[in-house]
């Protein structure tokens, strides 16, 4: 008797089953279904186009070497390519959107792929010879290296364990690796040394960077194009995911949902994390607990700012790698008047570079000092939610839990009011992101305590002048 779908495909899984890591067999091939046979074709169901395509990159060889066992040499496969909400994309040419740089097309809702032999001898399941791999590109920025990455007391700790991480990626008591401190200290470049390390030593894995936010916007994009699921499977086959500024998730409670699930499933099967953020875990306001219990399972290291000497010598590298000459005398100069911040110190110089080529002049103490005090008279520093919450509770004497409460006292609803305002006035931050960051509140509340702010700089005169002098202690 002729053998059905069933029977053949349930053939083809036990045999799959012992040859792929159990986690892999989940996420790739159970969610299939075999939906018929002709002939020696065997038509399998998958669930997104860019499932089909890991498929095809990844398991082609075992899938070819089962089928063929159970139908003979003339099996072929036939995929049956589910279309989210088949009404409106069933004839459209479908386009996989991730990665976005590297889009393929699929036309046809049926995709037939030939079989035939390549005359490879396959050795391994998992190393298939001849098969490239998915090509990811990894957004990773060259300059953002270990070597361009100058180390202190300030970073020792978190660049050693990144280093560790680099060299073994998974493979580390790092994982995931949390790194976190104040804007300018450097967090974005670590992570990206780290993705670096990890192309340089194994060009085979899967690396990628992408900032909380972008991922948060494919995400978005993918709920309104029905792409929900290729956007997971794509997530689920990295092999170092690199989010940086998870900050970002607060409020975002889809997202952080979606981040959630991809972070236990790339977890589980050994590949490594490496987070950012503006704030310890356990400050992290806005994300859900279960979000943040994960991330303390690994290591979170933060950065310091930079002491003088560290600061010298970041200033030297850059000197060093733009190939300029500038007196020592200059480059201490600099460092001693720019404390707090390694992005600051870096635009001191390059300002210093401009001005020079410029005006013609030579660069002497006298210039940077002129540069200096117009830098620190002309911009603010970038101002951060927390910063707005401390500079207000401070203002008001009031501890900063309180404002974070939910407390209805009259001068606590107040401060709360007027740290929403500036958060609003002064950053980019979305009115979501400030009200979860500033008590757990929703976006009309806090959009109702803008407008509450403005009314009373119009009606009340003491108010209006504790606003101004809370503006001009923020922008110091
Ligand atoms: P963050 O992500 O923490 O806001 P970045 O990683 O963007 O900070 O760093 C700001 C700038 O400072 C970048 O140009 C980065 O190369 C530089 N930088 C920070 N820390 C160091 C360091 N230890 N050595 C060399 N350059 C650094
Ligand atoms: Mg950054």
């Amino acid at each position: 008797m002729k053998k059905g779908h069933t029977t053949v495909w349930k053939n083809c899984l036990k045999i799959i089953k012992d040859n792929v890591p159990s986690i892999s067999f989940k996420t790739w091939f159970e969610p299939i279904v075999p939906v018929r046979l002709v002939d020696n074709v065997l038509t399998i169901q998958v669930p997104s186009p860019f499932f089909y395509e890991y498929l095809e990159e990844q398991y082609i060889d075992i899938l070819k070497k089962t089928l063929r066992k159970e139908l003979g040499q003339n099996a072929r496969l036939e995929y049956s390519v589910v279309m989210e909400n088949n009404s409106h994309s069933q004839n459209k040419p479908y386009t996989v959107k991730f990665p976005a740089k590297n889009q393929s097309t699929l036309k046809n809702k049926l995709v037939s792929v030939p079989m035939e032999n390549t005359g490879n001898i396959i050795k391994n399941p998992f190393i298939i010879p001849g098969i490239k791999k998915l090509h990811v590109n990894p957004q990773l920025n060259e300059a953002y290296s270990f070597n361009n990455f100058v180390e202190g007391e300030c970073n020792r700790l978190a660049r050693s364990a990144g280093f560790a991480v680099g060299n073994n990626p998974g493979g580390t008591a790092f994982n995931p690796f949390f790194i976190y401190g104040d804007s300018g200290l450097g967090k974005t470049h670590l992570a990206q040394a780290i993705g670096i390390q990890v192309k340089e030593a194994r060009p085979e894995k899967i690396v990628l960077y992408v900032t909380a936010n972008l991922f948060q916007t494919q995400f978005v994009e993918s709920i309104r194009n029905n792409t929900k699921n290729d956007f997971l499977h794509f997530y689920q086959m990295i092999d170092v995911l690199i989010i940086d500024d998870v900050q970002e998730f607060a409020g975002k409670e889809k997202t952080q949902d979606t981040f959630f699930h991809i972070f236990n499933h790339l977890h589980q099967n050994g590949k490594q994390l490496i987070l950012t953020s503006d704030k310890a875990p356990v400050e992290l306001q806005g994300l859900e607990q279960r979000l943040l219990s994960r991330f303390k399972w690994g290591l979170a290291a933060d950065l310091q700012s930079p002491d003088l000497e560290t600061r010298i010598a970041i200033l030297n590298k850059k000197i060093y790698n733009d190939g300029i000459e500038i007196d020592p005398s200059v480059v201490e100069y600099i460092a001693t008047h720019i404390k707090t911040n390694v992005r600051e110190l870096e635009g001191a110089l390059i300002s210093l570079l401009a001005q020079s080529t410029l005006n013609k002049k030579e660069i002497t103490i006298d210039l940077a000092r002129e540069m200096i005090d117009k830098l620190v008279k002309n911009s603010y520093h970038e101002i951060s939610i927390n910063h707005i919450q401390k500079v207000v509770c401070e203002y008001y004497k009031i501890p900063l839990d309180m404002i974070q409460s939910k407390t209805r006292k009259r001068e606590i609803v107040q401060a709360r009011q007027i740290a929403m305002y500036f958060s609003k006035s002064l950053t980019k931050s979305s009115l979501a992101t400030i009200g979860a960051k500033i008590g757990g509140k929703d976006h009309a509340t806090v959009l109702h305590a803008c407008k509450t702010v403005n009314n009373l700089i119009d009606t009340d005169k003491r108010f209006r002048m504790q606003v101004h002098e809370l503006e001009k202690k923020l922008k110091i």
